[in-house]
């Protein structure tokens, strides 16, 4: 997504794959805790965990093929981080192998653990900077039994936020996905992959909600139900639609899937991955559209998850009039008025894609001087020489040319 795993085109640097280190090490149904090794594919590990009884719930759209390596160094977050928080939250220890050869190889698997600084925090997000991440200690949860799925149709981005609000108040930790879907971006869907609306009419806005529990028969769809019928007679959604089968459930998911791939047969794709805090979504997208409507060169979409504030807005250049030698400069130019947006309303220009190559150069920019510096120092303490992923996050430095 950041180019954060694809080397400089010198030729000089040294790929490491950790595919091979795949066995899940052992699982813990009582710690409720799994310690896997780092290129493990996270559906796999989904997989290990269900044959335990329990849930891994790190979910994204590249889990038959990204490793939780990957997901560890970047901080990966996905379509359940509203109920069960992004990697961070799901790690309870790493072995690590440190740029000097030195391995940190005590993979805590507590859940309390006040010992001063917590160096794994340190590795998670990192982006392959400071060490290689050779295995983890993951948390387990309990596996849910009912779910329920609702796909609706709205007005704004603001009675968006008011529902969130009461889905949480009348559904409480239950609420594991509130994802948001702008009317255009699903017409970008029905243009290029064949498939209907699970609403009759067209709404400006979708939302795809989904409750579980580990309780079996919880009576979710009733719940999930009384709860968007009082929005409904609230006046702040227009319809609403429950999933009455698997079949149902995974053709609303289906519809959040495609999204990516549709939007590459529209055009020239520039995604954004800002996050706000979750109060401010609708002010981001708001301000967002002002800003860059009017344009002909350009569609403007959003898609994401609004229940964590990570709502992406994503620019689909038309391939008629943006060739791919101005594609740069139009990106650069849209991604500038996207960025200051986010950072006005307290964001971030990186939710959960990382940095890489491809935002190194906007975070001196858009992160605190003293906070950079800081990071800059944390570098060097771990990797004075520079071989760690040289180039991503920062700039090479300068010592290791010839490394
Ligand atoms: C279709 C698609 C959908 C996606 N959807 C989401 C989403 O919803 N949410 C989200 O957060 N992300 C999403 N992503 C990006 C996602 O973060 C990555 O797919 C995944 O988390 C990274 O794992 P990977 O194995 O692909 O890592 P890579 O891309 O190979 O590497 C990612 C970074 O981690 C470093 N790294 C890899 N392994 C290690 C290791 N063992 N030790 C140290 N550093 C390492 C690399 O150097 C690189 O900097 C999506 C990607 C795709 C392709």
């Amino acid at each position: 997504m950041v180019g954060g795993g694809i080397p400089d085109d010198t030729g000089n640097e040294i790929i490491v794959s950790l595919g091979r280190m795949d066995r899940i090490r052992s699982i813990d149904r009582t710690n409720d805790t799994m310690v896997v090794e780092a290129g493990c594919i996270l559906a796999n590990v989904q997989a290990a965990a269900v044959e335990a009884d329990r849930l891994f719930p790190l979910s994204l759209a590249s889990e038959g093929s990204c490793q939780i390596g990957g997901n560890i160094a970047a901080n990966a977050g996905g379509l359940e981080v509203v109920r069960y928080g992004a990697m961070r939250e799901l790690v309870l220890g790493l072995e690590v192998v440190l740029p000097n050869g030195d391995v940190l190889g005590e993979i805590a698997q507590l859940r309390k653990n006040n010992t001063g600084y917590d160096l794994k925090h340190l590795f998670i997000g990192s982006e392959g900077t400071l060490g290689i991440v050779t295995a983890a200690a993951l948390k387990l949860f309990p596996r849910p039994r009912s779910t329920a799925t609702a796909f609706c149709g709205l007005q704004s981005p603001e009675d968006a936020l008011e529902i969130l609000s009461r889905v949480k108040e009348q559904c409480g930790a239950r609420l594991s996905t509130f994802e948001i879907i702008s009317a255009r971006q699903l017409e970008v869907v029905f243009r290029h992959i064949k498939t209907a609306s699970p609403l009759d009419k067209r709404h400006s806005w979708y939302l795809l909600i989904e409750i579980t529990d580990s309780i079996l028969d919880a009576g979710l769809s009733e719940l999930l139900m009384d709860t968007l019928s009082a929005c409904i007679e609230g006046g702040i959604l227009s319809d609403a639609v429950i999933a009455q089968s698997e079949a149902q459930r995974s053709e609303f998911w289906a519809l959040r899937h495609v999204i990516s791939e549709s939007n590459l047969h529209a055009g020239r794709v520039l995604s954004h991955d800002t996050s706000v805090p979750v109060s401010s979504c609708a002010a981001f997208i708001r301000q967002t559209e002002r800003a860059l409507s009017g344009r002909s060169d350009m569609e403007l979409t959003f898609v994401g998850h609004l229940g964590d504030g990570n709502v992406h807005a994503v620019a689909i250049f038309d391939r008629e009039k943006v060739g791919s030698a101005e594609f740069e400069a139009r990106a650069s130019e849209v991604s500038n008025i996207v960025y200051e947006i986010s950072a006005s309303l307290g964001g971030s220009i990186s939710a959960e894609h990382g940095v890489g190559v491809s935002l190194r150069d906007k975070l001196a920019t858009f992160k605190d001087p003293r906070e950079l510096s800081l990071m800059r120092s944390i570098k060097a303490v771990f990797d004075p020489t520079g071989i760690m992923n040289p180039g991503k996050l920062f700039s090479a430095c300068p010592s290791n040319a010839t490394s």
